[in-house]
């Protein structure tokens, strides 16, 4: 049956090689298969007819009955338009067209009844409808057998060749006729039983042909769930294959310096989840197996020092290590911290950074071949060819989520084994979506912040209360605290975001004039000795406000910095406000995050402030930001390598049912790891199918 469904959608009755073509480039639609898996964006209930006198523009699509009368061309150069008017008994609107005018006007009688189609807007204070859908209304009585029908989504390039949703939908039942009876099911009798599925051919019926509400509920679940399954299978068999094959150095030892460094010179207690953590890292690099773990943390959780930890356990089993950040300022700040921390320790640390002399990095390159070095930190100039190990033990990437997969991969082809890999990230990720992208890495969660944290207080205020917020920070100066305040910098409107961080800065200027006060300004257009200087005068408490654009968001700790405002908040994503928060309340006194917004603020805008407002924990934040977003924006996913390319399945919705076909994937892994079982051979091909698809999208794009 595989062979039907990937025969070449030009033989499909209706499509012949024209409409292939744009099926294939607008939609990617190639085979029988990639069509029926184009499914409905949205349903609506076509039993009930509107009347023109109901309408408003807030009306998604409705359907109208009525005559079409008094064509006539409208609008100027550019804006040229075909018009007519709908009539019903209630009164009229207009039906408007951009393009194909000429076919529409001459197959529409003005004595005959339609039915039209589409969504209602308002233009010049009249309803219209834009390129509404028509169908004579006889027609349309003898054709519509339900009432529940898919909508699906199309492109310009479609419409103006003729293809909208009505006409995919009749290929989609030319289609279904065509495969009736043939569909071959993907799962396992068992596994559809206990789930309570219906069957894949069922599904994929009334998933574009409802037959009730209640069989698009089952076919939904039966097809999201099968889909995320399949995702989770493959993750999780790909997993157990790199822990058989991949072998790793085992680092035996829990020797002199991790014992040193806990007993002697650590002067605070590790968190329960510090410790947990790095007990499930130690086993890991004990174990023989190559390490592969995310770590997941808020902000000021104290990643670092369980990445020190661990950079102690490999140098007491004589390996090297190196930890990678993704700018300058962290991976000098990652520096001073670790040899801070390890100075009476008989170790040898380097920094490596893009403007490092060609001198020292020579110094540097010997050292490292020689192995007189231990640690090496730096940023992706870490990743150039000419830095060669004598035996990378360990590698420590630092707020992954800036790093591609494949720079990932380059650390990795340093050794002829591949050293233990630890990334580290403080975008905390949902549940389902570190399920998702991560499936195959181990994932160890730092949930508990250092004792004698205040939780940070958020407020919300918009340009016209600036004034009190002024009084608010000169308080704050009275009481020894320093201050942060950040412009937003998005790529696009990178000169209009630098105006308004120098003006910014002046009017801050003017309202914290020395001598009293000292501001420091640190922005991407700096020299970085320049932008060093800057930060230094402020971690040093020479100044008392930190005017920045973004570039102070990852990893900077100042404990006595403890007010962070946000300018323009309204234009930041979620998971950068949390991050930015998280650069205060590093000290034990109170802190404070001020977003600054214009009055007016767009719903979503306006959901994210009072997010940030009323909750400080980074999970439950990435959640809503899941559900504002969609997986596809959050940052981390576009670079992750994982394309999920889902059909069906929402992970901002739908983490239930993930949450159900991974345990399910779980257990029949465990019970037959290599899928040999007789029972489980529908699932082995499946799983070829769908990576062999995946593999030719690779080669294709
Ligand atoms: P992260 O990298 O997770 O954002 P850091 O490792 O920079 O966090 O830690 C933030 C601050 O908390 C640092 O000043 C660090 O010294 C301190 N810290 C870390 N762990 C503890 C602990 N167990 N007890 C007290 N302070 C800690
Ligand atoms: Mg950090």
């Amino acid at each position: 049956m595989t062979d039907l469904f990937q025969q070449d959608i030009k033989f499909l009755n209706g499509v012949g090689p024209k409409r292939a073509e744009l099926l294939n480039k607008e939609l990617q639609i190639f085979t029988f298969g990639d069509l029926i898996t184009y499914y409905p964006y949205k349903y609506v209930d076509r039993s009930k007819f509107f009347s023109t006198d109901e309408i408003d523009s807030k009306l998604a699509y409705i359907q109208l009955k009525g005559r079409i009368s008094n064509f006539r061309q409208e609008g100027g150069r550019g804006r040229k338009r075909l018009v007519a008017d709908f009539i019903d008994e209630a009164g009229s609107l207009q039906l408007v067209w951009f393009h194909a005018a000429k076919w529409i006007k001459s197959s529409i009688q003005p004595e005959k009844s339609y039915v039209v189609y589409g969504k209602p807007s308002i233009f010049q204070g009249v309803y219209n409808i834009i390129h509404p859908e028509i169908e004579e209304a006889e027609q349309y009585e003898t054709k519509v057998s339900t009432s529940i029908q898919g909508l699906y989504n199309t492109t310009e390039q479609l419409k103006n060749n003729y293809i909208n949703s009505r006409v995919l939908q009749k290929l989609l039942n030319t289609l279904i006729k065509k495969v009736m009876g043939l569909v071959h099911e993907s799962l396992p009798t068992y596994l559809c039983n206990k789930m309570n599925l219906i069957s894949r051919e069922e599904a994929l019926v009334n998933i574009h042909f409802p037959g009730s509400r209640d069989l698009l509920n089952k076919a939904n679940f039966r097809l999201k769930f099968e889909e995320l399954f399949f995702i989770q299978l493959h993750l999780l068999k790909q997993k157990t294959i790199r822990k058989e094959k991949s072998n790793g150095f085992v680092f035996s030892e829990v020797g002199k310096l991790v014992n040193g460094f806990y007993h002697n010179y650590l002067d605070f207690n590790l968190t329960d989840a510090q410790k947990r953590v790095i007990k499930e890292i130690r086993q890991d690099l004990g174990s023989g197996k190559q390490m592969n773990r995310l770590l997941q943390g808020d902000v000021g959780s104290g990643k670092t020092l369980v990445a020190l930890m661990s950079i102690l356990i490999a140098l007491d089993n004589n390996y090297q290590t190196c930890l990678m950040a993704p700018t300058e300022i962290l991976a000098n700040q990652h520096f001073d911290t670790i040899t801070k921390l390890t100075n009476k320790l008989d170790i040898t640390i380097r920094l490596l950074k893009g403007s490092t002399k060609k001198s020292e990095r020579g110094i540097i390159h010997k050292e490292l071949l020689d192995g007189n070095l231990d640690i090496l930190i730096g940023t992706h100039a870490l990743i150039e060819d000419t830095v060669i190990f004598k035996n990378l033990g360990l590698v420590i990437i630092d707020e992954q989520h800036r790093f591609g997969v494949a720079q990932r991969a380059s650390l990795w082809k340093k050794n002829i084994q591949p050293p233990h890999m630890l990334v580290m990230t403080a975008t905390p990720i949902p549940r389902t979506l570190a399920m998702t992208l991560y499936g195959d890495l181990d994932v160890s969660v730092i949930d508990e912040m250092p004792p004698g944290r205040k939780p940070v207080k958020t407020m919300h205020f918009t340009d016209s209360q600036r004034n009190k917020v002024f009084g608010f920070l000169r308080e704050q100066i009275e009481k020894g605290q320093q201050i942060f305040i950040v412009y937003p910098l998005i790529q696009e409107s990178e000169k209009m975001d630098y105006k308004d961080l120098e003006d910014g800065y002046e009017s801050i200027s003017r309202a914290f004039p020395p001598p009293k006060y000292a501001v420091s300004v640190v922005h991407g257009k700096m020299k970085p000795n320049e932008k060093g200087i800057s930060m230094k005068h402020f971690v040093e408490g020479r100044t008392h406000i930190m005017v920045a654009t973004t570039v102070i968001e990852v990893g900077i700790d100042v404990p006595r910095a403890s007010v962070m405002v946000i300018e323009s908040a309204e234009r930041f994503g979620l998971s950068q406000l949390h991050q930015l928060r998280g650069r205060v309340g590093r000290g034990s006194d109170q802190s404070y995050c001020i977003l600054m917004s214009k009055e007016k603020l767009s719903g979503d805008a306006q959901k994210r402030l009072q997010t940030m407002v009323h909750t400080n924990d980074g999970f439950e934040i990435s959640e809503v930001d899941l559900k504002l977003r969609g997986p596809g924006d959050m940052e981390g996913t576009q670079q992750s390598g994982l394309a999920l390319n889902l059909k069906i399945a929402k992970l901002g919705q739908d983490s239930q049912i993930l949450q159900l076909a991974r345990d399910q994937a779980e257990l029949i892994l465990d019970s037959d790891p290599g899928l040999t079982k007789n029972e489980n051979q529908v699932l082995l091909q499946q799983l070829k199918i769908n990576y062999h698809k995946s593999m030719n999208w690779g080669s294709i794009s």
